[in-house]
């Protein structure tokens, strides 16, 4: 079999808490969870390197509990704690697809999940390990958004791919303004001048000052992982001017 030209050798996968759930519900729906173990796999058999950083929006949100009025502290450390179980869920169902993978996470949890240290990340990366990232940050009032760029940075990714809901980035909401334009290409500076719902301001920023492309693109649509990761032009790529 001749060799086949990818366009990534290492990359940054971010999925969102909802992407382990049906649309509309909350926790794991277990059919979601293994179909998607088996994209993650499918393009991890290419022997593309692939660090994965986990949401928990599917469980708890700590902006939005606080919101209710729970102490936004406490809140985020549990919305931490629920990217941990979506860690843990998606680990075994790699694991199930006979994918080999390791779990970190920024919060000891060490019957669970080694530490997070970036050099053994690099490791099991190049051993051809799956690497989950749990726990976000470790710190409260930030997002796994901002996690996923700064595990992009740390492991030196190529790209960061941002699984979502929707097929790109718009100029509007699309499910409620029928005239959105979808954009194929967006500079860093334009995502934060218009206030594009891309990422948070903090991970659009890190990623704009380290170069590092982030590429949007629909979960929910099967095989999309692979498009993207096979250079198929999907979903919209922001990358510097
Ligand atoms: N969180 C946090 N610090 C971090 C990452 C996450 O406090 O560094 C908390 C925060 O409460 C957040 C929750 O974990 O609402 C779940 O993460 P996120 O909302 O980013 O998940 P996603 O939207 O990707 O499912």
């Amino acid at each position: 079999m001749g060799e086949r030209h990818l366009p990534f050798k290492r990359v940054l996968l971010k999925i969102t808490g909802e992407s382990f759930t049906i649309p509309g519900q909350h926790g794991i729906d277990i059919d979601r969870l293994k179909a998607l173990a088996l994209e993650i796999k499918e393009v991890h058999d290419l022997g593309i390197q692939i660090g994965v950083v986990v949401g928990g929006g599917n469980i708890f949100r700590g902006a939005i509990a606080a919101q209710a009025g729970m102490d936004r502290t406490q809140a985020d450390y549990m919305g931490m704690l629920a990217t941990m179980i979506n860690g843990l869920a998606l680990q075994g169902a790699l694991e199930q697809a006979e994918c080999d993978t390791r779990l970190q996470t920024s919060i000891d949890i060490h019957q669970l999940a080694e530490p997070y240290v970036r050099r053994r990340a690099m490791r099991h990366l190049a051993k051809g390990r799956v690497v989950i990232f749990a726990g976000g940050t470790g710190n409260p009032y930030f997002t796994t958004d901002t996690t996923a760029s700064l595990r992009a940075m740390e492991i030196q990714a190529e790209v960061l791919l941002k699984a979502t809901k929707v097929d790109g980035v718009y100029d509007a909401d699309p499910m409620v303004d029928k005239s959105a334009r979808k954009y194929t290409e967006l500079k860093f500076m334009d995502v934060l001048k218009k206030g594009l719902k891309v990422m948070d301001a903090a991970a659009i920023s890190l990623c704009m000052e380290n170069e590092v492309p982030i590429i949007v693109f629909n979960m929910t649509i099967p095989g999309n992982i692979k498009r993207v990761l096979t250079g198929e032009k999907i979903g919209t790529i922001v990358k510097k001017g």
